[in-house]
């Protein structure tokens, strides 16, 4: 098994040379830190987890795939290989690489961590779920939201790997309707008691877990929500049950429990009726990190789809020699590079995101706008993208494809979550639609310009794929002139002019094609992403004409897609409102 750090030439050319560190190491190191010292210290500490993950994390995967989550009397437990992973990345230091220092972490920023991730999920995307969900997340949610005492209560056990909780928010009636959870916190004897059920708790068999409930009497929505830590253990009981762990067929080793609260005794987690702004903010970054999960899979498959199709010989050559064959290599190629091209750029706008969070400074707007743009794009194009990657890794194997023994049905299987958890991909692509339709609802002139997003709008290229590139674009732009003129006809100036909101009815045509816009706008994204590094590593030219190519292909079909109109959709849906 290789180092997943230094034998990635990708990852290792993005790290040396793409991440502009002058801007990152003073976020973490302070003003005046040495640069070039700091990025070689934590280029060493890659190489290290390079060579763990890449060895003992990897080594483990196929066995933490075919146990799953161990079931016994009535306890659900993580595996033995999974167990000997999380012990092993503590040793390290690596689950509490980007902790904050006074508690026991690194404090590193999400730029290099942000490689751990990615090297985990391509080594065992269980593991990667379970460093992420029962020690990063709520290690984030308590610093941030705790108190001094909750911080030293929590943290230190979650960074030494000592100590794991998890993150519920679903309910069985409430998944992408958050608001319709119906988990309720109450006040008795000066404590805190739940009283609900949860679903679907990615390490709901840890310590404790984080809660979002209710808490504020005659609420609904969003609004009147609340954080509560529910320990697991109370004087020697059960606080909660752990009912089950889902039976599933992809990430098996990571437990996804349901969990019922029956006066589960429970302490607040920041302010009552802040709740959800609490979980938007992380899960806003858990987005990102599912994004790079997805990066990790798709890594997988891409090396496995190249080292069988240099070899397996069909008609007289390798297969690799096939054009169609050669076209899905390039094809994955260039989805895996684009993305990493995006996530990097993600990842440091998080880091600057954070800094201010911590200095409990304003962010500037115009990076804490970027960052909102490219979320849902990084978590829709990581999850979708990497599907396509592993279904063509999965065609390049042929029949063996298919077979276990060959670990990239593993890799297909596990992508499949990837446009599920985390927010799915149709609630994706309402938020980055909804985004774009506030800009053009504000500036509606734009669509006759570059386009709503700033930074597609001001980016320019040369050469063939700078041609395509902007033709792209212009199709896009094209596809939301001819949406925004719709919403006019329907909803007259006065909409237009922003003196009111628009009705979900003259909605109806985004809300059909949201999927469509943010697949376009995530590869022009991407194809941007590369077009940029190509101007620094010229290189990297290659890949840029390729996704420029790849952006205006993908353009024009959903533009004809769209242009084709609704094809009954609104019909069916009257159909069903009436036999509600
Ligand atoms: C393995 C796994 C781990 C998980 N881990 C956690 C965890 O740790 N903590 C936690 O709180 N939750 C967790 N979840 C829950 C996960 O976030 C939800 O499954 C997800 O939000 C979707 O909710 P749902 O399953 O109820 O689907 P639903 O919300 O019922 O959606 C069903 C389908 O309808 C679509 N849909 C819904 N509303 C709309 C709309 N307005 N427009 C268009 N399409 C729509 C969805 O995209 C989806 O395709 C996990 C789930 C899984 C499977």
């Amino acid at each position: 098994m290789p180092n997943f750090f230094l034998e990635n030439p990708d990852a290792v050319a993005t790290f040396d040379t793409l991440v502009p560190w002058p801007e990152i190491v003073p976020l973490t190191e302070g003003a005046g830190a040495d640069t070039k010292e700091n990025v070689a210290t934590w280029r060493e500490v890659l190489s290290v987890a390079g060579e763990f993950i890449g060895t003992e994390v990897a080594g483990r995967a196929k066995e933490i795939d075919e146990i799953g989550v161990v079931r016994q009397d009535g306890r659900v437990e993580l595996s033995g290989p999974m167990c000997a992973n999380v012990k092993g990345l503590a040793d390290l230091g690596l689950i509490g690489l980007s902790f904050p220092r006074e508690y026991e972490g690194s404090g590193l920023p999400f730029s290099v961590s942000r490689f751990v991730v990615e090297m985990l999920a391509r080594a065992c995307p269980s593991t990667m779920v379970q460093i992420g969900i029962a020690h990063t997340a709520p290690a984030t949610m308590i610093y941030r939201g705790g108190t001094d005492e909750q911080r030293s209560r929590y943290l230190p056990g979650l960074a030494k790997g000592t100590l794991s909780g998890a993150v519920a928010m679903t309910e069985p009636q409430a998944g992408s309707d958050v608001g319709a959870l119906t988990t309720i916190a109450t006040q008795r004897n000066g404590c805190w008691v739940l009283n609900g059920r949860k679903q679907f708790i990615s390490a709901g068999n840890g310590d404790f877990v984080i809660v979002l409930a209710r808490c504020v009497a005659g609420s609904s929505g969003l609004e009147g929500l609340g954080l509560f830590i529910a320990d697991r253990k109370m004087d020697g009981r059960d606080n909660y049950v752990v009912e089950r762990a889902e039976h599933k067929f992809t990430i098996r080793g990571s437990p996804t429990c349901a969990l019922a609260f029956e006066d589960t005794r429970a302490e607040l987690l920041g302010a009552v009726g802040e709740g959800w702004r609490g979980i938007t903010s992380f899960m806003n970054e858990s987005r990102i990190g599912i994004g790079i999960q997805g990066l990790g899979i798709g890594e997988s498959a891409r090396v496995a789809a190249h080292a069988y199709a240099a070899k397996r010989k069909q008609m007289g050559k390798p297969i690799r020699e096939h054009p169609m064959v050669a076209e899905m290599l390039l094809d994955m190629d260039t989805a895996v590079a684009g993305l990493r091209a995006l996530a990097v750029e993600a990842s440091v706008l998080q880091d600057r995101m954070i800094a201010s969070m911590r200095n409990g400074t304003e962010p500037d707007r115009d990076i804490s706008w970027r960052l909102r743009e490219l979320t849902p794009l990084v978590k829709w194009y990581g999850a979708e993208e990497m599907i396509r990657v592993c279904r063509l890794a999965l065609q390049i194997f042929g029949g063996y494809g298919v077979v276990t023994e060959y670990e990239v049905e593993r890799h297909m299987r596990d992508a499949l979550i990837l446009p599920i958890y985390e927010g799915t991909s149709q609630i994706q692509s309402l938020m980055a639609v909804r985004d774009l339709m506030r800009v053009l609802i504000r500036r509606p002139a734009s669509v006759l310009g570059g386009g709503p997003s700033g930074t597609l709008a001001r980016v320019r290229f040369r050469g063939d794929a700078g041609r395509n590139f902007a033709a792209a674009r212009r199709t896009l732009v094209a596809t939301l002139r001819g949406l925004v003129v719709g919403l006019a006809r329907e909803g007259g100036l006065d909409l237009l002019r922003g003196r009111r909101q628009p009705t979900d009815d003259e909605l109806r045509p985004f809300l059909l094609h949201a999927e469509r816009i943010t697949e376009t706008l995530s590869h022009l994204h991407v194809a941007r992403a590369l077009g940029e590094q190509a101007k620094r590593a010229p290189e990297r030219g290659a890949l840029f004409a390729y996704a420029a190519r790849r952006a205006r292909l993908v353009a024009k079909r959903n533009a004809d897609a769209i242009a084709a109109g609704d094809g009954g959709v609104f019909e069916r849906i009257a159909e069903w409102e009436r036999e509600r």
